[in-house]
């Protein structure tokens, strides 16, 4: 049987040269990049090596990286430690109703604690609409705004350039979580125009727990992991050597890969896309029609059950997901259909394929061959209708 990985916003497998560019610091060069002698010192010279790789990816100076955990603890510290540390900028954050639940969750935590919150809607295709941050924007008590870059489930690229620079005539400074787009589209800070940004290895073909935040230098973020002096005191813990490695080479492949991949993915996005609707009554396009993400397709069909789909999806071998499968198991449908204004039944039946550099035509043939008489067979069977 076939087997397609068309997941590619969940996660990436690990390029074999990121593999090979790691293993070496796990047997030999092994040593504590905090520690004084011969070990220590190759280990530190290779994470700060890779400090400049993964910082000219994103046209960042090196100091103004840190590594972390990964996109989520980025996404944690970015909005924290910077309310925590700026009190006297103003008590009010501002985020988006379709953000990654790292920074959602981060944001609601905040509230808990005496923060006020406002979590912006979208419009239908997902976008933050610049009008929308200018009115609820308050000079002078709103410190932080975070909108995602690009959104994991439907795609849509949003207007940072323009979001960054509200924020900043009110006085605010501008988090993005760009977890979905460092690697996948060029992706500038000082182009942006952003304070603070989150990124992730294992979504760009490196490896997993791995990640870092961007912090513009002046941005008085502080600790969230509290212990050594690790990562100019802003990260305590050993640091994940290997793993800052992988980044590193990612990164640089991803540079290497950026104005070549970015057309054929949107090909295939097309064919697949074009395919889906021709073949499958029904069916909505979520996300913008053009301003998304490369190589993403999220559609949702009426009438059916996105786990129902995935399942059955996965008994041809193609991996895909759905915005409806929370991670508690739960079958409240994705806050983010929700957002752009699905009804609960359209935003069950939703269906993400992402692809990824090694995705072929042949692949998008073979679910175009594969998924509409799976629509039929469970609209067939449905009591919700046909
Ligand atoms: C995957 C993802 C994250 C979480 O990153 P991890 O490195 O897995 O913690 C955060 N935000 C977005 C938009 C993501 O797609």
């Amino acid at each position: 049987m076939r087997s397609v990985y068309i997941d590619h916003s969940a996660t990436t497998p690990v390029d074999p040269l990121v593999f090979e560019a790691m293993k070496p610091y796990y047997t030999e060069i092994f040593g504590n990049s905090s520690s004084v002698h011969s070990q220590g010192q190759k280990a530190h010279r290779a994470l700060e090596e890779s400090r400049e790789k993964v910082a000219a990816l994103i046209g960042a100076k090196t100091n103004e990286i840190i590594f972390t955990s990964g996109g989520t603890e980025a996404d944690n510290q970015a909005i924290i430690t910077y309310m925590h540390n700026n009190r006297n900028k103003g008590n009010h954050i501002i985020t988006s109703a379709i953000e990654h639940h790292a920074v959602l969750h981060t944001c609601e935590f905040l509230a808990k604690q005496g923060f006020e919150l406002t979590v912006l809607p979208v419009n239908s295709y997902g976008e933050v609409e610049p009008d929308t941050l200018r009115e609820a924007i308050r000079p002078g008590a709103t410190a932080l705004v975070s909108i995602m870059h690009a959104n994991n489930e439907i795609g849509t690229i949003e207007p940072i350039k323009e979001l960054a620079a509200i924020a900043h005539e009110a006085g605010a400074i501008f988090h993005t979580d760009a977890v979905q787009t460092v690697g996948k589209i060029p992706v500038n800070v000082a182009e942006l125009g952003v304070d603070l940004l989150s990124a992730s290895a294992h979504k760009l073909y490196g490896p997993k727990g791995i990640g870092c935040l961007y912090a513009k230098k002046g941005v008085r973020i502080g600790s969230f992991i509290h212990g050594g002096g690790h990562e100019r005191n802003l990260r305590a813990g050993t640091v994940n050597v290997p793993g800052v490695v992988g980044f590193a080479k990612a990164a640089e492949l991803a540079q290497q890969r950026l104005c070549s991949q970015e057309a054929p993915l949107a090909d295939l996005a097309k064919r697949l896309t074009d395919g889906i609707f021709a073949a499958i009554p029904n069916t909505r396009l979520t996300g913008h029609p053009e301003r998304r993400l490369p190589g993403s397709v999220s559609v949702c069909f009426d009438y059916v059950e996105g786990e129902s789909i995935l399942l059955m999806l996965d008994n041809y071998g193609i991996m895909a997901s759905s915005g409806s499968a929370c991670t508690s198991g739960s079958l409240d449908p994705s806050h983010v259909l929700l957002a752009i204004g699905l009804p609960h039944e359209t935003a069950h039946g939703s269906l993400r394929l992402t692809m990824g550099k090694d995705n072929t035509q042949e692949d998008v043939d073979y679910i175009l061959e594969v998924l509409p008489p799976i629509i039929k067979n469970l609209r067939a069977m449905s009591p919700l209708g046909r």
